[in-house]
């Protein structure tokens, strides 16, 4: 496939899909780059930002984003230059936020570990430069206290409220089989520890899930607002977590962000009234943000079966180790197929039943037979309806933009992180992650004498 025929179908066929992405522009990027890579949308981006920086609010909203979502540099500065704070999950998320250009005091971590050694001195300095800390259990905040008492410094406490709502069981944070926060029991004994050592919990936070239930989502409001009412006099912002649900597929809706935000203004005002605290709000969507600004561009590199009763498959040079979701949760995303002269031939989104479908098993390149993108939650291969590709034709997996290369397996099968692009609000594309190398693949092994 050459360039001039590129040029060539470009005019005939201007096609989308997914949620606006040009057919041509993934097929000039793979004539020039090999895949498997993913492809950013600029403009989808910053108009999910909009929509939580809009979100309605009583007496304001810091909408943070969940980098773990997708930590790259450009998608950050992008989101920073939204007006999005920084929801961080570890030290080293905090960091590289700030090395991606953003103000410590935009950052707020919540994590499981509170960093030790060397690193306690980044984080010393990163909270004196304002990055807030969110207490999530009654060892961090002995650890954190010494940090923060008299020197003027707020922190925040991660409740855990006992109900949760995600959209697999792994991603329920908020129930008893998941230890994220400090447990509602233990926040009288936390509350009253943090007021002996002379610390401040100016910031509640509780995040019940990803994916979850929006009417849990509601139910969590009213929950949070009274543990603020019983517990924690000094509380000047309320942090309503992220999980709002995104339908990747045709069939999943996703949560109504206006819907929750006006339930939250009607809370957070009617918590004023009873009480005369006005609380600012927050919330910390990552997937709401980024999961259908991304798809991962791959291609059909074999077609095989497995007898009169067995499956189809279609093999892609990209599975498991560049989207890990579909092993990890039975997470369905949809399939877009571009044929060799640049036409789309199949967009899952919008399913023409005039086509030929079949059933067909969608597989990667690893040595692993759970290298499949049609999984369901229990592992299980279930075949999707589809239209059957040409090897050689590009295969485009959307909804790819949030916990898919931030979250991948990378170096499985000895593969190379793969390349990263986005699509600039004129339509060009740049990238902003190079491929990994080989050499960069082994560069922290080191010889054993003898062998
Ligand atoms: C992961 C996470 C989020 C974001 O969840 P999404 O489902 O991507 O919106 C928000 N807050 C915290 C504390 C998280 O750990």
């Amino acid at each position: 496939m050459t360039k001039i025929i590129f040029k060539e179908t470009s005019m005939i066929n201007p096609a989308t899909f997914g949620y606006g992405m040009r057919a041509e522009t993934v097929t000039a990027l793979s004539n020039e780059h090999t895949e498997p890579f993913f492809v950013y949308d600029e403009q989808y981006i910053r108009d999910r930002c909009k929509l939580f920086m809009t979100m309605p609010n009583a007496y304001g909203i810091q909408p943070r984003f969940a980098m773990k979502a997708n930590s790259l540099k450009a998608i950050l500065q992008i989101i920073a230059s939204e007006g999005m704070g920084i929801d961080a999950s570890s030290l080293n998320e905090a960091k590289r936020a700030v090395m991606a250009g953003i103000e410590p005091s935009r950052i707020m971590l919540t994590t499981q570990e509170v960093p030790e050694g060397k690193a306690r001195k980044e984080l010393e300095h990163l909270l004196q430069r304002g990055m807030k800390y969110n207490v999530c259990s009654l060892t961090q905040l002995n650890k954190i206290a010494p940090l923060a008492a008299g020197k003027n410094l707020t922190l925040a406490m991660r409740v855990h409220p006992g109900v949760g709502s995600g959209e697999s069981v792994t991603r329920n944070t908020g129930d008893k089989y998941s230890c994220f926060g400090v447990h509602l029991s233990d926040v009288p004994e936390a509350v009253s520890s943090a007021r002996e050592q002379g610390i401040i919990i100016d910031t509640v936070h509780v995040h019940i899930g990803s994916g979850g239930d929006p009417a849990q989502w509601k139910e969590n409001i009213y929950r949070e607002l009274s543990f603020i009412e019983a517990w924690f006099p000094d509380a000047k912002t309320v942090n309503f977590g992220g999980g709002f649900r995104v339908a990747r597929m045709g069939d999943e809706t996703s949560a109504d962000i206006q819907d929750l935000g006006m339930t939250a203004k009607e809370a957070v005002e009617e918590f004023y009234q009873r009480t005369g605290r006005k609380l600012r709000m927050e919330v910390e969507p990552g997937n709401a943000i980024m999961a259908n600004a991304g798809y991962l561009v791959a291609r059909v590199i074999d077609l095989k079966q497995t007898g009169p009763d067995g499956f189809r498959f279609v093999v892609l040079n990209g599975g498991m180790e560049v989207i890990t979701r579909p092993l990890l949760y039975g997470a369905r995303h949809p399939f877009t197929v571009i044929n060799q002269s640049g036409q789309i031939l199949f967009d899952d989104l919008k399913k023409n039943k005039a086509q030929d479908l079949e059933e067909l098993i969608v597989v990667g390149r690893c040595c692993e037979s759970g290298d499949s993108l049609t999984l369901d939650a229990d592992h299980h291969i279930i075949p999707r309806l589809m239209t059957r590709p040409a090897v050689g034709d590009l295969f485009v997996v959307g909804g790819a933009g949030a916990y898919c290369s931030s979250m991948s397996l990378g170096n499985y099968n000895s593969h190379c992180l793969c390349a990263e692009y986005l699509v600039r609000p004129d339509g060009k594309p740049v990238c902003i992650r190079q491929e990994q190398n080989l050499e960069q693949l082994i560069q922290n092994e080191l010889p054993v004498s003898g062998l």
